[in-house]
């Protein structure tokens, strides 16, 4: 599975790959593979660098600590074929290892890409919904300004979940008269929609923060001496220098001035760890990084913007991975129709997860709900919110089995976003609009 990652165009558009590769195949081996290996969501190290860095670790004065004899296993029979004097599985281990650290990289990065247009669309689609919301309640239910007010300011805390269920149950029984019904609906789906629009906007805000920390961190100095198999300090000392001559001959390749900016982001850059938000460990800074214009940040810039996943992303870890139920509990989430309740279920593994979050991108993308007038948002908030009737409601499961190509699941499962998990304790039978 591939996805394309939108991002915002570089400020400087004169700076492209072309440039970057180039620059960077004039540095010397071991600047090259090192700037390689800064940039290695974007970038693979070539077989030249990996047959360079497995042959280095024959070198005693640049070996990490232990015996490189018994790196590999203390099975000294084993006879192991050599390449120009390198072990082989010296060479497929370093290749192994920059591989693996790349599609980690990229799937993080490209997560947190879809995350952020998803994050971003979901609040535009809101917005209509919620005018919708609000002009229904002032011109159909005549509710006043003052009112609206009270339950803008009360939706913070208001339990909607219960109440819309008790509502549903209520008109199930025919307990409730059509007007009373529908300005309550009403009231608890605006609540409802306050509600999501102030956690997704807060979502947004931490996934900008996350994903700015992980453009512009790299590999640290640690993950860094693994892939080549050497010490952290002789690592440290080339990463310096390899930045150095990167900038220098970047600047000298645009006709640019040097500038300390770009060696001070550059030198952070590769610090990884040190930096806030650069470390999983650390966690993420609660200030956004920004991009900044100098050279370091125009090259993960340019790179960025045609960042592609690649290999086998990590299975979905949701204990409901791949049934029906989860895929409509995310197109329900994707279309403001799953609860805040069942929402907080599996809402930090969904998020977590690079399968989940495709679904979510692609449910909203598929859905139209961002194409529609407002004209039409209103209409359908309209049917949507309007008193359920019997007869229309035991008439569904018949008209379900007639729609199967266009939901490919099963009325219960359709209903789900809608009465939740436990369906029939609180009357759901008769209440498939509901929220
Ligand atoms: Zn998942």
């Amino acid at each position: 599975m591939s996805a394309t990652a939108s991002i915002t165009a570089p400020p400087n558009p004169a700076l492209t790959r072309e440039q970057i590769e180039a620059v960077i195949a004039s540095l010397q081996p071991v600047q090259r593979i090192m700037i390689r290996l800064l940039l290695l969501p974007y970038m693979s190290p070539s077989s030249d660098d990996v047959f360079f860095m497995a042959r280095e670790r024959t070198e005693p004065n640049m070996r990490a600590g232990g015996n490189i004899a018994t790196a590999f296993g203390s099975n000294a029979d084993i006879r192991r074929e050599k390449i120009s004097g390198v072990p082989k599985d010296w060479i497929v281990s370093v290749e192994n290892r920059a591989r693996q650290y790349q599609a980690q990289l990229r799937e993080n990065l490209v997560r947190l890409n879809l995350l952020s247009d998803f994050f971003r669309d979901y609040l535009a689609g809101l917005q209509p919904e919620i005018a919708a919301l609000e002009h229904l309640l002032s011109a159909e239910c005549e509710m006043s300004p003052e009112s609206l007010d009270d339950l803008r300011a009360q939706a913070r805390l208001s339990p909607i979940t219960y109440a819309l269920k008790k509502l549903a149950a209520r008109a199930d029984k025919q307990e409730v008269e059509e007007e009373d019904y529908r300005r309550e609906r009403l009231s608890l789906e605006y609540q409802a929609h306050l509600r999501r629009r102030d956690r997704f906007k807060k979502r947004l805000d931490q996934i900008t923060v996350e994903r700015q920390a992980a453009l512009i961190s790299s590999l640290s100095d640690e993950f860094l001496a693994e892939v080549w198999g050497l010490a952290v300090g002789p690592i440290r000392n080339r990463r310096v220098k390899a930045i150095q001559a990167y900038l220098s001959a970047l600047t000298i390749a645009l006709n640019a001035s040097p500038d300390q900016a770009s060696m001070t982001a550059a030198v952070n850059a590769g610090i990884g760890p040190k930096l806030a938000g650069g470390s999983k460990n650390e966690g993420v800074s609660s200030s956004p990084v920004g991009l900044g214009g100098d050279l370091w940040s125009l090259t993960v810039h340019a790179l960025a913007a045609e960042l592609m996943s690649s290999g086998a992303p990590k299975p979905c870890m949701h204990p409901e991975s791949g049934t029906k139920a989860l895929a409509a509990k995310l197109r329900g989430l994707a279309t403001y129709e799953l609860g805040e309740d069942d929402e907080v279920k599996i809402w930090t593994r969904t998020v977590a997860c690079f399968n989940c979050a495709t679904a979510l991108r692609t449910a909203q993308q598929g859905s139209g709900l961002l194409a529609r007038q407002a004209d039409e948002v209103l209409a359908q908030v309209t049917t949507r919110t309007a008193m359920p009737r019997k007869e229309v409601a035991e008439a569904v499961p018949e008209k379900a089995k007639d729609v199967p190509e266009e939901t490919g699941i099963s009325l219960e499962e359709r209903l789900r976003p809608w009465i939740g998990d436990d369906a029939g304790e609180t009357g759901g039978r008769g209440s498939q609009t509901w929220w």
